[in-house]
């Protein structure tokens, strides 16, 4: 499993830059005796047949195959301690490669398993296109596992409603000394619209920020367009949907106050999700993380996982863990007695959903 991790880090898989390693994926799973292929997307879908049991239900594996950045040139170091660190300037890739590591040593090593179905997402750290894309047709499975939380000690039972607004604030160019009456500032524009937002932590449950601003060419020139990028989120979709609202009615009434034009976009990114804590992938995760000596705690994340799309979707998803740290970082690192025990954990898993 630790070869097998470390050889797949070393494929590069940026988001949109996946296929070659989803094309080693698929080559490895055909020779593990999988029916895997490719769906028109370009994620990758797999399934096993039962071992060691007969007539129980298909059960989901799923994980992401591309990485953030900088995730080029990736050179994975086995240290002393046992932990697995990239050796250069780059993230690991643990997230979310350790899962597919781990899953494809569960059913090496596994001497029972349900049916079972291995789902790996293209494109999901740039907003879960690849999930929101997947050809659901293919598969059977009606609940099952995302290997993609960094703990073992948490189980992730829900995320967010998220939109993301885009605004265009255009102005008026003139010259700064000579006749800046004539322009229409696009930046002082969009500043008193950023400035009425309620940003930040607005409630327990739901956040607002805006995190890119750009605008303007040279220092001495009225700027004529301004650009920034805003997003809100909630626990509650229409607490989301409402702040979304609020944001756009306060952006444009400010703007126009102004006397700029401004084009905003709201995308609705991803629905709140919210499985019960009695739901049966959250008790079988919690079982067989129980047999692996580790008493897991069900939790509600701000951020969030293909598992929002599943569940959207119809297919009871929990989130759990694959044992890594620092996620998304250049610190980012796997212990290997961690991938060991997630491997443990599925196999848990698939002797529960067998039995
Ligand atoms: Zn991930």
């Amino acid at each position: 499993m630790v070869r097998q991790f470390m050889e797949m880090v070393r494929i590069d898989s940026e988001s949109g830059n996946e296929a070659r390693f989803l094309q080693y994926l698929l080559a490895e799973l055909k020779a593990m005796g999988a029916a895997a292929a490719l769906d028109a997307y370009g994620n990758l879908i797999a399934s096993f047949p039962p071992l060691g049991c007969a007539g129980k239900e298909p059960i989901l594996l799923s994980c992401h195959g591309d990485t953030v950045k900088p995730g080029v040139g990736i050179e994975p170091v086995l240290g002393s301690d046992g932990v697995i660190r990239s050796g250069g300037d780059t993230i690991l890739g643990a997230d979310d490669k350790a899962g597919i590591a781990e899953v494809l040593e569960a059913v090496r090593v596994a001497t029972v398993r349900p049916p079972l179905e291995f789902a790996v997402s293209r494109q999901e750290e740039v907003g879960l296109t690849g999930v929101k894309n997947l050809d659901f047709s293919r598969l059977r499975s009606r609940r099952g596992f995302l290997m993609d939380n960094d703990t073992l000690e948490t189980i992730v039972i829900g995320g967010p409603s998220y939109f993301a607004i885009d605004v265009t604030v255009t102005g008026r160019g003139a010259h700064a000394g000579m006749e800046p009456e004539k322009g229409i500032n696009a930046i002082l524009a969009a500043a008193r619209a950023i400035a009425a937002l309620r940003l930040g932590r607005l409630d327990p449950e739901t956040t607002a920020n805006v995190g890119v601003i750009q605008g303007g060419v040279i220092r001495n020139g009225v700027p004529a367009s301004c650009t920034f990028l805003a997003e809100c989120r909630s626990a509650e979709h229409a607490k989301a949907a409402a702040l979304a609202e609020e944001m756009t009615s306060t952006i444009r009434a400010q703007v126009q106050a102004a006397g700029a034009a401004v084009e905003i976009a709201v995308d609705e990114k991803c629905r709140a999700v919210r499985i019960s804590e009695d739901a049966w992938s959250v008790r079988v995760a919690r079982e067989a993380l129980g047999r692996v000596g580790i008493d897991a705690k069900p939790v509600f994340i701000t951020g969030f996982t293909d598992a929002s799309i599943y569940n959207n979707r119809g297919i009871e998803m929990a989130v759990v863990g694959i044992g890594a740290q620092g996620e998304h970082s250049t610190e980012e690192c796997i212990a290997v007695a961690d991938m060991e025990r997630a491997v443990r954990m599925i196999e848990e898993i698939f002797r529960i959903a067998a039995r």
